[in-house]
């Protein structure tokens, strides 16, 4: 292994943190980890890719790291659980400054310490030139056995429900691209989020819905509402009607102006949790603001229901939907 390796596993050692779940970290061939008896294990891994996930021209090197890990807590979050150990696989081209792994290592390691989630190992590894920095994230989590909240559990007639607000990286991202002169072809994929933005993968309510039987389907809006409701649909063999006014919209930009409606329609890198309900539902629960947005319906397919009570047919769009009007 090339020295500038070894000198960078010292670095994510001596900055990693232990946790309750860990029993072997950083330094054996694997981890050992411990989980509470009574528990099923939860397991998501997430790419993040130079040029498809983000550019070095845009994003700051710390938010990188942070939405990185996000985008497994915040699967972890969507089933109920409880993050336990984290590890990433990073591949880095020999022109990337330490500096920028440094920075990117900052922010994912701050916020596996707000969630005092620790590092228990990963890969290193200088990738061939042309590649790009290419970071996959796994997070290990658990849930009580068989009370993991799963996509398929939705049944018709029950309210939909979203936490927090959407389309604020949506936002974000329509004014960064507007500011830089690229091709549409280039914005496909990016992750439509600018420095301002600090996700925050909701893993206390997501536990609370689980904990207190609230939720009976859940996913996490990483492609956007319309796509990721979509899944929920599919998995359940329900539909659904989503009120347009409800939708509970970002402020974004200097004037803090509520984004368009297509944004939260949408938009992606939320990390808000959608979820389905027949019980009553809290206005707040920790710490997030919790909007009912619609109700699941027998017949499949999606409807946009407008100020004028008129319906529409909704489709998932996702981030694919605006990518030609960028
Ligand atoms: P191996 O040859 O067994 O893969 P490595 O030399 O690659 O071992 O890694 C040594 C230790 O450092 C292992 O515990 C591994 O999990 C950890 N490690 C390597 N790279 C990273 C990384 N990017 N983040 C966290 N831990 C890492
Ligand atoms: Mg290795």
């Amino acid at each position: 292994m090339p020295l500038a390796e070894k000198k960078l596993i010292q670095q994510i050692r001596r900055s990693a943190r232990g946790g309750k779940s860990v029993v072997i970290g950083i330094g054996d061939d694997c981890a050992v980890l411990r989980v509470p008896p009574g528990h099923e294990l939860l397991v998501t891994t997430d790419f993040t890719l130079e040029k498809v996930h983000f550019r070095r021209d845009w994003h700051r090197p710390e938010l990188v790291g942070r939405r990185c890990l996000t985008r497994g807590l915040s699967d972890i979050a969507a089933m109920g659980g409880e993050p336990r150990a984290a590890f990433l696989s990073l591949a880095v081209p020999s022109d990337v400054p330490q500096k920028w792994v440094r920075r990117f290592l900052k922010g994912l390691l701050d916020l596996a310490a707000e969630f005092k989630l620790p590092l228990a190992g990963g890969d290193t590894a200088q990738s061939a030139g042309g590649g790009g920095i290419q970071a996959d994230i796994v997070v290990v989590g658990s849930v009580p056995k068989g009370k993991a909240v799963l996509r398929s559990g939705a049944k018709a007639g029950e309210g939909i429900y979203v936490t927090g607000e959407l389309g604020g990286s949506a936002a974000e991202l329509a004014r960064l691209a507007e500011a830089t002169p690229v091709g549409a072809e280039s914005l496909r994929h990016i992750w439509r989020f600018s420095g301002q933005s600090r996700p925050q993968a909701r893993v206390a309510a997501g536990q609370w819905l689980r904990q207190h039987r609230v939720a009976s389907a859940m996913i996490d809006l990483s492609d956007g509402l319309s796509t990721d409701l979509e899944h929920i649909c599919k998995e359940s063999h329900v539909g659904a009607e989503i009120e347009a006014e409800a939708i509970p919209r970002a402020q974004a930009g200097p004037g803090k102006k509520r984004v368009a409606l297509e944004l939260a329609l949408h938009g992606g890198d939320d990390y808000e949790l959608l979820f389905t309900s027949a019980a009553v539902v809290p206005s707040h629960i920790a710490g997030a603001r919790v909007t009912r947005i619609g109700h699941t319906t027998p017949s499949a397919g999606m409807r946009l229901i407008g100020p004028d009570g008129k319906k529409r047919p909704l489709h998932a769009g996702g981030w694919e939907h605006f990518k030609g009007d960028s």
